[in-house]
């Protein structure tokens, strides 16, 4: 089978399914956050390729965080005029962006405000929303108010906007929508957490804002001074804490 990866094509070899002993620290920590699932589909594998034309293997091992960024190519595939490389080249993958950015950009201009961005419904007077003040940066002619469905499918457009709305005036405020930490954060048998990290949590913004990682105290290495030993639990904080993570 042929691919496209990195603007080249290439041969897959063969691919193998690697031992939860060749897995790197984080992949087991993710099947053990997920409850250690078998099989689980998030499992890493490794891809070994040749160049097309025959060459030295490649290898590249795909961890279950990755996005899968080849393409599948025919045996014949189609090379651009342009520039060589295995269509749709990079020339070709940003003429078409631009042109779904213009289509995305005249849909914001014809939604009737009162509508979600988001999933294009109306918003009713009893869903939670997102909102944003300031000029409306999807629509000019839109409302100054943006309002998101407060909802999981709504959620990702609600934090690229929030993203687009911080850029627009540095002194707005993050919400949790885009909130980072650079930390880590320990989850306690109560579901009260802790970060660590830099400065030891002190400059951590918010417990729930999306940290490096999340992890069991069950994981330290020397035992949980705070826990009964032995307690064994996920690494999902509780709800209703306080911003530094101690239970209200
Ligand atoms: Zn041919
Ligand atoms: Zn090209
Ligand atoms: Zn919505
Ligand atoms: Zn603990
Ligand atoms: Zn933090």
């Amino acid at each position: 089978m042929l691919i496209g990866h990195g603007q080249k094509a290439w041969r897959i070899v063969r691919v193998e399914d690697l031992i939860p002993g060749d897995w790197s620290e984080r992949a087991v920590q993710m099947w053990h956050d997920e409850r250690m699932p078998d099989p689980w589909q998030r499992a890493p594998f490794r891809v070994i390729v040749t160049p097309v034309k025959g060459g030295d293997e490649h290898m590249m091992t795909v961890e279950p965080w990755h996005f899968i960024t080849w393409h599948v190519l025919p045996e014949h595939y189609a090379i651009c005029a342009e520039c060589g490389e295995p269509a749709p080249c990079i020339g070709h993958l940003s003429a078409v962006e631009a042109a779904r950015e213009i289509e995305r950009a005249s849909e914001a201009m014809e939604l009737p405000d009162g509508f979600c961005p988001a999933c294009r419904e109306p918003i009713t007077h009893r869903q939670k929303v997102f909102r944003f003040a300031g000029e409306n940066l999807l629509n000019p002619l839109g409302s100054p108010m943006v309002r998101f469905h407060q909802r999981t499918k709504c959620r990702g457009a609600a934090a690229a906007y929030e993203e687009k709305w911080v850029a627009a005036d540095a002194s707005r405020e993050r919400s949790l929508l885009t909130l980072r930490c650079e930390g880590f954060v320990t989850v306690h048998a109560d579901g009260s957490g802790e970060c660590h990290g830099r400065n030891d949590g002190i400059d951590c913004p918010n417990i729930y804002a999306r940290h490096r990682m999340a992890t069991s105290c069950a994981y330290l290495s020397h035992g949980c001074p705070k826990c009964p030993p032995g307690s064994r639990h996920g690494c999902r904080l509780a709800s209703g804490l306080n911003t530094d993570g101690s239970p209200s």
